[in-house]
């Protein structure tokens, strides 16, 4: 499977960080670039439908070649984290991997340390692929665009291999959180879909937070600090009770883990006269969001009843709920992912993430969508590293994936 590697090798060359503060959709003109790459390397595979919008979403169709067969979509984002710079990636291959700390060859100061990486031990005698250690490597996400790719040219070229029709989405700004802005599920028109976003070999995410969030407006009194007496009321102050009433030891990102949420407070902004404090509100169980924005009522009224002339107003608006929620209502999907796993040998480890993907959003849009792994490791940063193994491995659970679902009906 040379060319899997050719293809990644091709696809991080091109430039596509996102860009936060813009309101350019793609941030990045790069994903248009590279958009119509992929776009004519789909129409050269014969794939139908072949588009790219303005948007810089590219789709195409691997047609069906048995009847009745659900359609099912595979997606991918072409842009990568801006918390490192993705221009003039080089890619450094490794062959055989000696099971070492490796030191990166454009700046001997970054070490991709086993110490630090516990999946390394197992990836001893593998094929690793990372940049130079000046800008990341971008496998997150163009491995799974690379696997995609390949199983497309494999599809399109063995079609004695049955499965329905699958669509082929590539996606933009996913690292800036706005990564299904304008995706339209009516126009991918699938059953269910499947991120391929996710890290090692085997992972399975069918889990992810539901997920509020509040600002709190507090409302002081501003006066000079001369004339102050008896009448000022620093919103700042209140800002600081506010937050150190916040049950932190049982309620932080910083002092929880596993299955248990939080209530994070991340950005802070304002003077005496008024602060706005935002908190993110997070839990896998969604009912107890309600119960997390009530403590902040809670907290309010206690910070009020000191300061009964100053005023707190708690908004609190939704952003995404639990995957699992609505993956339930077509079952299929995380159990035919489960199942081609296991046709191939690989015992899926089913991962509930601390935050959102793409296919919460979508899921919670009415198309299904699980994430599965790619082979990225150490992503966001310069020490990202893949496994050509593992994305090997990706795509023959994808090939199979598109066999069970053609053997399924709508
Ligand atoms: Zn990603």
């Amino acid at each position: 499977m040379d060319s899997l590697l050719d293809r990644f090798c091709r696809y991080v060359k091109v430039e596509t960080t996102a860009v936060e503060e813009t309101e350019n959709y793609p941030s990045c003109p790069g994903v248009l670039e590279l958009g119509r790459m992929l776009a004519d390397e789909m129409r050269a595979l014969k794939l139908e439908a072949v588009s790219q919008d303005e948007a810089g979403i590219v789709m195409g169709t691997i047609p069906g070649n048995v009847a009745g067969a659900p359609t099912i979509a595979w997606l991918a984002h072409q842009d990568t984290s801006p918390e490192a710079s993705g221009k003039d990636v080089k890619p450094n291959i490794i062959r055989n991997y000696d099971g070492k700390d490796i030191t990166l060859p454009g700046d001997s100061s970054k070490v991709i340390r086993v110490a630090d990486t516990p999946e390394l031990a197992g990836l001893k005698g593998r094929t690793l692929i990372t940049s130079d250690g000046t800008t990341l490597l971008g496998a997150d996400d163009k491995a799974g665009i690379a696997v995609i790719m390949t199983v497309a040219a494999h599809l399109m070229a063995h079609p004695e291999i049955p499965h329905g029709p699958i669509r082929v989405v590539f996606t933009s700004d996913e690292e800036v959180g706005r990564g299904v802005d304008k995706v339209d599920i009516k126009k991918i028109n699938a059953t269910c879909a499947y991120t391929l976003d996710g890290s090692g070999s085997g992972e399975l995410e069918n889990e992810t937070f539901s997920a509020d969030l509040a600002t709190v407006t507090l409302t002081g009194y501003n006066i000079h600090p001369g004339l102050a007496t008896g009448r000022m009321i620093n919103a700042i102050r209140l800002a600081g009770e506010f937050i150190s009433r916040m049950p932190w030891q049982r309620l932080a990102p910083e002092t929880t883990a596993g299955r248990d949420g939080f209530l994070h407070p991340y950005v802070i902004e304002g003077g005496v006269p008024e602060v706005k404090i935002r908190i993110l509100l997070r839990s896998f169980v969604t009912a107890e969001l309600a119960q997390q924005a009530e403590i902040l009522k809670q907290v309010a009224a206690t910070v009020l009843a000191e300061h009964p002339k100053a005023r707190i107003d708690v908004d609190v608006k939704r952003q995404y709920r639990n995957m699992k929620d609505h993956l339930e209502k077509e079952p299929r999907a995380v159990a035919l992912a489960a199942a081609a796993m296991k046709a191939v040998g690989i015992e899926p480890k089913y991962a509930s993430i601390r935050g959102g993907t793409d296919g919460s959003r979508l899921s919670e849009m009415g198309l299904p969508t699980p994430n599965l792994a790619t082979g990225m490791h150490n992503f966001h940063s310069v020490l990202e590293f893949a496994c050509l193994e593992e994305m090997e491995s990706s795509v023959t659970v994808l090939i199979e994936l598109a066999q069970l679902w053609g053997k399924e009906k709508p």
